[in-house]
């Protein structure tokens, strides 16, 4: 039995070394399309329905009709995991505008592509969990929400990229971004929190950031726990002094910050109410979700 990926491209189930798309995909060749990176614990999918929800809007927003419903999508995902037999997985699905001509236009695109590819990961190092990890502020801006909204998970990554490369020259794994008007944003790949005297802080979805599933689950689990969590603009100053910063996302799930810019945050290690979401977090992504096998 081969150990090769099963892909699932265009309503077909391919191996990983003949799951092609065109080189003239507009996905390819302009960054036109979206999509999602989900999450699979213990034959769970984990809240797949907001994923499903979060791609066909973005989907909308952009003008490109999904040629399925949001049932037949959310089955292409589970049915994915089958064919991979994975219990834990990472997966990303794909739509692209399709394959056009060389133009901008994709009025010659008349069938959007559809993949999706269930695989394992381990995203950052063990230690970076236990330790938590420093992070920098790249000076690359996430984009403005009113020219193209960072709530579509577009296929057009390249400023997140360049942040992500900026970290990377500065020794570190994920770079703060800042909105246009330089109040703090997202990281490349994750939302940020804050916490001062008890209280959590996280910036509200119109300063311009992606808004993301694990954010919204921590939100909700800390409030559940009895913490008051605040989306709130804030800035470089407040991070600098905040008790604790963490991250989230559904590849990192719940990460703790200890420095910034260089700047030690609280005391340094990962702080209490980070580990105690992040436990919150763990429990809740073992035991919610969509089962893979029925
Ligand atoms: N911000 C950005 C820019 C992202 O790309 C992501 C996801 N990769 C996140 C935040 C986290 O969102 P989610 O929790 O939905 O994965």
């Amino acid at each position: 039995m081969s150990s090769e990926l099963i892909i699932y491209l265009d309503g077909e189930f391919v191996k990983k070394s003949e799951a092609k798309v065109s080189v003239f995909d507009h996905g390819l060749l302009y960054g036109d399309g979206v999509f999602e990176g989900i999450r699979a614990y213990n034959g769970k999918v984990f809240r797949l329905k907001e994923h499903i929800d979060r791609i066909f809007a973005a989907a909308k927003s952009i003008l490109l009709d999904i040629p399925m419903s949001k049932e037949e999508l959310t089955e292409v995902v589970l049915e994915t995991c089958r064919q991979n037999k994975l219990q834990d997985a990472y997966i990303r699905l794909v739509i692209t505008r399709g394959v056009g001509d060389l133009g901008l236009s994709p009025k010659n695109c008349l069938k959007p592509t559809v993949f999706c590819i269930a695989s394992t990961i381990s995203l950052y190092p063990q230690e970076l969990y236990d330790k938590g990890m420093p992070i920098v502020t790249a000076t690359q801006r996430r984009n403005k929400a009113t020219i193209v909204d960072p709530q579509i998970k577009s296929l057009n990554y390249l400023n997140n990229i360049l942040a992500k490369i900026e970290a990377h020259q500065a020794g570190v794994s994920e770079a703060i971004m800042l909105n246009h008007d330089g109040v703090v944003a997202e990281c490349t790949g994750d939302n940020i929190f804050i916490v001062k005297d008890g209280v959590i802080y996280t910036p509200p979805i119109y300063v311009g950031i992606l808004d993301g599933i694990t954010r919204l689950s921590v939100i909700e689990l800390a409030k559940e726990a009895g913490f008051e969590v605040y989306e709130k603009e804030f800035t470089l100053f407040n991070v600098y002094n905040a008790d604790e910063c963490f991250l989230t996302g559904t590849a990192a799930e719940v990460i703790a910050v200890t420095s910034v810019d260089q700047r030690i945050i609280g005391d340094g290690k990962p702080g209490p109410i980070t580990q105690q979401l992040l436990e919150l977090f763990h429990e809740h992504a073992q035991n919610q979700g969509m089962p893979i096998y029925r």
